[in-house]
């Protein structure tokens, strides 16, 4: 995250008193029969802010964008947009941007006709809808393209077309539903970089952006909200969340950490710097995100680019057994599996390795000199 995004978030979160926050939902449980999709969602996305729903397939985050659009009708809660309860309004009567995965352009309309499409029903007038569509157009870098039909465009064109006319009416509100996931890597990639550039562009527009990458929640967001199984595990800031996650589930979720078992060697609260804890044959001081006791279970945190190998059986370090090794160009990612730790498997990022260890080789694996984080065992897991 940078820090503009940081700076932003700031603002628009001391700009917003909670009853005007631009969307919110309070206690929100949407049902497809008898699946429950979505269970008690509380969220509030304050103007000019970037939320994130990050969750794995099924978790209910395109359920809560349906809702917030209108597409659905929630079994219990209340949806507010600047305040005004909308949760039974129709979708035309919002005035949201929505954008979703596969572009939904009207096949037999040329782009600028798809960009104009939302303003017409609103009857907006001719000369404005000119200047209106030629604004967005402008927006998404696609101004050359106004009388080409969707079917002449790729995948990434289509996609900046999508969010051209979502734009068109000038939202205060914009949804973006997976808007990536369409695109093979390198076009994802580019439009990753063009909706971090148009965030800048849109100060005071609420976004509500629903992925199942952690890549694209990491840049765009300015808070994430985790879900899992229909429900909110965790909401915090980007960066406070990827530093500090709360839970087992968020700290593998979100940057893919290794969890290593250990054990508390002393009663703490989430307000203790440091707490002593064995992992392995060793004690470290790890960083609680919560009230642990004292011979309690738990789990630290460690990224696989602040672990190191050393050569085996040196004091500070846990012997563990090369079982993989992938070499990505810019690191090697080795895979270990801890001695006397079952067979959980952990990853370490190195750039600088003098010589690749052979397979089945020990190897000593250095903790950061920083405290890790240590989040309860099993919980959210
Ligand atoms: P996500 O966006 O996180 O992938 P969804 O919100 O699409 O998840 O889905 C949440 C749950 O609701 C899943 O179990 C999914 O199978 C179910 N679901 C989604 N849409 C429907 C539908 N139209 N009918 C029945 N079940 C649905």
């Amino acid at each position: 995250m940078t820090a503009p995004a940081i700076e932003r978030t700031a603002s628009a979160v001391a700009s917003a008193a909670p009853t005007e926050s631009a969307i919110g939902i309070q206690d929100l449980t949407v049902r497809y029969g008898s699946v429950t999709a979505l269970e008690g969602l509380t969220l509030e996305v304050a103007r000019g802010e970037t939320v994130a729903l990050l969750g794995p397939s099924g978790s209910g985050k395109s359920t809560a964008l349906k809702a917030v659009a209108g597409f659905l009708r929630p079994a219990s809660g209340r949806i507010t947009l600047a305040g005004r309860d909308v949760t039974y309004e129709p979708p035309n009567k919002r005035g949201i941007g929505v954008v979703v995965q596969n572009y939904a352009l009207f096949p037999h309309m040329r782009v600028a006709d798809n960009v104009a499409f939302g303003l017409r029903a609103r009857r907006v007038s001719r000369a404005e809808v000119g200047r209106r569509v030629t604004e967005a157009l402008d927006m998404v870098g696609m101004a050359g393209y106004a009388r080409r039909y969707p079917r002449e465009l790729s995948g990434g064109q289509q996609q900046r077309v999508a969010i051209a006319r979502a734009l068109a009416i000038r939202p205060p509100v914009l949804l973006l539903d997976e808007p990536l996931s369409a695109l093979d890597a390198t076009l994802r990639a580019d439009l990753l970089g063009e909706l971090q550039r148009l965030r800048g562009e849109l100060p005071d527009v609420a976004i509500m952006y629903v992925t199942h990458d952690q890549t694209e929640a990491l840049a765009l967001a300015d808070r994430i909200a985790v879900m899992r199984d229909a429900r909110l595990v965790d909401l915090d800031a980007t960066d406070r969340l990827y530093r500090r996650p709360p839970s087992e589930f968020t700290a593998s979720f979100l940057g893919a950490a290794n969890l290593l078992d250990a054990r508390v060697l002393a009663d703490c609260t989430a307000a203790d710097d440091a707490v002593r804890v064995a992992v392995g044959g060793l004690t470290v001081a790890a960083d609680p995100t919560g009230a642990f006791a004292e011979g309690a279970r738990a789990l630290l945190v460690a990224r696989p680019h602040t672990l190191a190998v050393t050569e085996v059986d040196r004091a500070d370090t846990l012997p563990a057994r090369l079982v993989a090794t992938q070499w990505r160009g810019a690191d090697y990612r080795l895979t270990c599996v801890l001695e006397g730790d079952g067979e959980r498997e952990i990853r370490i990022d190195v750039t600088d390795l003098a010589a690749v260890p052979a397979l089945g080789e020990r190897l000593g694996v250095a903790l950061p000199a920083e405290p890790c984080v240590l989040v309860p065992a099993g919980a959210g897991g």
